[in-house]
């Protein structure tokens, strides 16, 4: 079996893939790093290929793969595994999980949890640049408002859970269509998409998977060019990072094994 993990500042999701679909669990984070829990060391024996989606910005270098940044992490934890693994920006694995169940394969995912993150699939692949490709939240919309990177007027900083004082709430009473954050985040969409021109967006996240996706795709459409057609779709599974890291571990290391 595949063992999928995602790795965040608070808690750490664990998916395994099975044959028959996905079991998944929730630790913290700190449980995680200290040793593997019961859980996955009852399953150790027979998982295969694990991969790994964390909130950092990486890079792989001749040397092995380099953290570029990790705004959102306490710490950045130390990833030697015993089993062939792969690593990934935690968005990146999001926006490979909506690609592969939505079944598009140029595709935006953007996550809205404690900081936004975004991933580029382009021809059913992760498009990285130089490692931190996609990365929507840290990108200027406007004011000083000093960002948790250090920038200063990135979306993250007026649309990102640390940003938005109870969002839950918000979402439930619908006040969050009303605040700046979200129209700067739907701006930001629709310059994404005039700059990528995808099939879809898919917003996911904590935050972002429980906002209404037409509402999104209306606003979206008011800054986007109308010749420009974009399918806005939200992903609701908390553990779509883990299981998006179980399939990029799949389709890249037992792919090339075979
Ligand atoms: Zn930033």
């Amino acid at each position: 079996m595949i063992l999928g993990i995602d790795v965040g500042g608070t808690n750490t999701d664990v998916a395994l893939m099975m044959d028959d679909g996905f079991d998944v669990r929730t630790f913290r984070t700190a449980e995680i790093l200290a040793g593997f829990s019961e859980f996955i060391e009852k399953y150790w024996p027979d998982v295969s290929v694990v991969g790994i989606g964390i909130a950092a910005w990486l890079k792989l270098t001749p040397d092995g793969l380099q953290f570029i940044n990790a705004p959102n992490l306490p710490e950045i934890p130390d990833l030697t595994l015993s089993k062939p693994f792969v690593v990934d920006n935690d968005a990146n694995c999001f926006a490979y999980f909506a690609s592969k169940t939505l079944g598009y394969s140029n595709l935006l995912g953007v996550t809205v949890g404690t900081g936004i993150g975004g991933g580029v699939i382009t021809e059913g692949k992760i498009y990285r640049g130089c490692g931190a490709a996609g990365e929507i939240g840290h990108t200027y919309v406007g004011g000083e408002k000093v960002c948790i990177c250090g920038g200063r007027g990135h979306l993250e900083a007026y649309f990102g859970g640390w940003a938005i004082e109870n969002a839950e709430k918000k979402i439930e009473s619908g006040e969050i269509y009303e605040c700046d954050g979200f129209k700067l985040f739907c701006m930001s969409l629709a310059n994404a998409v005039m700059i990528l021109n995808p099939e879809a967006v898919a917003v996911g996240g904590r935050i972002g998977g429980r906002l209404d996706s037409s509402l999104i795709q209306e606003n979206v459409e008011k800054w986007v060019h109308s010749a420009i057609e974009v399918e806005i779709h939200t992903v609701r599974d908390d553990y779509a990072v883990a299981k998006g890291a179980a399939m990029l571990a799949r389709d890249t290391i037992l792919q090339t094994q075979s």
